[in-house]
């Protein structure tokens, strides 16, 4: 019989979150682990319906699903609702697919690794005496935030309920991203109830990592030392990109359109606008189209996703005009192969949402950012990229939220005339690949806890 180190993965139910949680999985199962890759069936569901064979089966993994709590039609966006639904329910269900899994006479799952967002994973863990490694999917400046939130109180900054004593932003130490007070996860969960509800559970989280052995980030040190060496038990281990093994499934919610990297193969190298706000931004009718008319007055060849639920209406007459105006120069589509695109050389700059998972792909593609930011940790990812590393500039959206056309325009000028931010994007290309080479730092990082985990 084989006796392969068998671990049970159990990312956060979103997208962001199961993408970075596949990549590991893939790398484990290249370094001889046996993977149960753990999806809520509302998820795992769409996987299915966006895979090409319409299976979902990524090879070497084995893919399972359990209920999140919520009803088939409940809104999955309301945070107070999904996480009432998954405390509910998931920890019964995880106990019992670990119990049954290893009664069954294969590979004992020895092993969880769950997102720190899912901190009742790791009392699973704890009661069915199994070590647990801990997986953070956004930057360590992020995590290291949510870990100072004592301090954070003690300072002023944040009251014991975690709200803003004052609107304002504030950095953990120096050579640190900028943070507002006013963006943070909690901040998004409805009414001053459900804010100290999602607050208490954040709190609670960083509790229960005492409970897990590793704790792993996806991201590398040299990008974000200065907050590493402050916090030395976050391990960078990244960027874990199924860049890395194209042709992987990453477990998207949304079918990817390939057709546009045929599109991009007959663009011009470096010219292509990207313009993507990752997989739960949305903009309103007016941000949407003063968004178009801007790249429309850029005049450059843009690639642009909108999903079906980037905005109220995705299609009709205003939308059509649009196209037939852009005909041949823009390429519109609801979900890119993103890891792709942002690899291919007819890509110039990225207009984008800032997430943790869009910023790695960018920066290890060496690739210019335009920031247009959204929510929470976007925030501070785009102070990252435009004050820490400079590799981009960030529009400024006006008080309803909209970045006028003519902005856009002349911010996409700027961007690709500066000499200094292409040249610094290359260096930190150049850093992201070395770190994640042999013998380099994140590489060093994941071959240790792979080691341990394998004993
Ligand atoms: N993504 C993609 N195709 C798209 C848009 C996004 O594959 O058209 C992927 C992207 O590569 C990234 C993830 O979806 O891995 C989005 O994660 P991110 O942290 O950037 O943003 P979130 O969706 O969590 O806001």
């Amino acid at each position: 019989m084989s006796s392969r180190p068998h671990a049970i993965v159990i990312p956060f139910p979103a997208q962001g979150h199961v993408i970075p949680f596949l990549a590991l999985s893939h790398s484990l199962v290249e370094q001889g682990f046996r993977i149960t890759f753990v999806n809520t069936e509302f998820n795992a569901d769409r996987v299915v319906a966006a895979s090409p064979d319409k299976s979902g089966d990524a090879e070497g993994i084995h893919m399972v699903s359990i209920p999140d709590g919520l009803a088939p039609g409940e809104d999955r966006n309301n945070l107070g609702k999904l996480v009432d639904g998954y405390l509910r329910v998931m920890p019964g269900y995880l106990e019992d697919l670990i119990r049954k899994a290893n009664e069954s006479g294969g590979d004992k799952i020895k092993w969880i690794i769950a997102d720190e967002n899912m901190g009742w994973a790791f009392e699973v863990a704890k009661k069915m005496g199994i070590r647990a490694t801990c997986f953070w999917t956004a930057s360590a400046a992020m995590l290291a935030t949510m870990l100072s939130i004592p301090e954070l109180i003690r300072a002023g900054i944040l009251d014991a309920d975690g709200l803003p004593r004052r609107h304002e932003k504030f950095q953990l130490s120096p050579g640190t991203p900028s943070i507002q007070t006013t963006q943070f996860a909690w901040n998004r969960a409805g009414d001053a109830a459900g804010q100290r509800i999602i607050f208490q559970l954040v709190v609670n989280n960083t509790k229960l990592l005492e409970l897990a052995e590793y704790v792993i980030c996806n991201t590398f040190h040299e990008i974000e030392s200065p907050v590493l060496t402050v916090f030395p038990n976050i391990l960078p281990v990244g960027p874990l990109l199924s860049g890395q093994a194209f042709g992987k499934p990453m477990g998207h919610f949304w079918p990817e359109d390939v057709t546009c990297v045929e599109w991009l193969d007959e663009q011009p190298d470096n010219s292509v606008v990207y313009v993507a706000f990752g997989s739960m931004t949305v903009l309103d009718r007016s941000q949407f189209e003063e968004l178009a008319l801007g790249l429309e007055l850029s005049r450059r060849p843009f690639l642009w996703v909108v999903r079906p639920d980037l905005t109220d209406e995705t299609s009709g007459a205003w939308l059509d005009g649009f196209r037939e105006r852009t005909v041949g120069r823009g390429r519109m589509v609801s979900w890119s192969p993103q890891q792709r695109i942002l690899a291919h050389p007819s890509i110039a700059c990225f207009l984008s949402h800032c997430g943790w998972n869009s910023t790695m792909e960018g920066v290890w593609n060496g690739v210019p950012f335009l920031c247009w930011p959204y929510f929470t940790d976007q925030f501070l990812d785009d102070s990252y990229i435009c004050n820490v590393w400079r590799i981009g500039l960030s529009l400024n959206p006006d008080e309803k939220g909209i970045v006028p056309r003519e902005e856009i325009k002349e911010k996409l000028e700027e961007l690709l005339a500066d000499e200094g931010i292409k040249a610094r994007a290359l260096m930190w290309k150049d850093a992201a690949r070395r770190s994640v080479g042999e013998g380099g730092s994140s590489w060093k990082n994941l071959k240790s806890v792979v080691d341990a985990m394998r004993e």
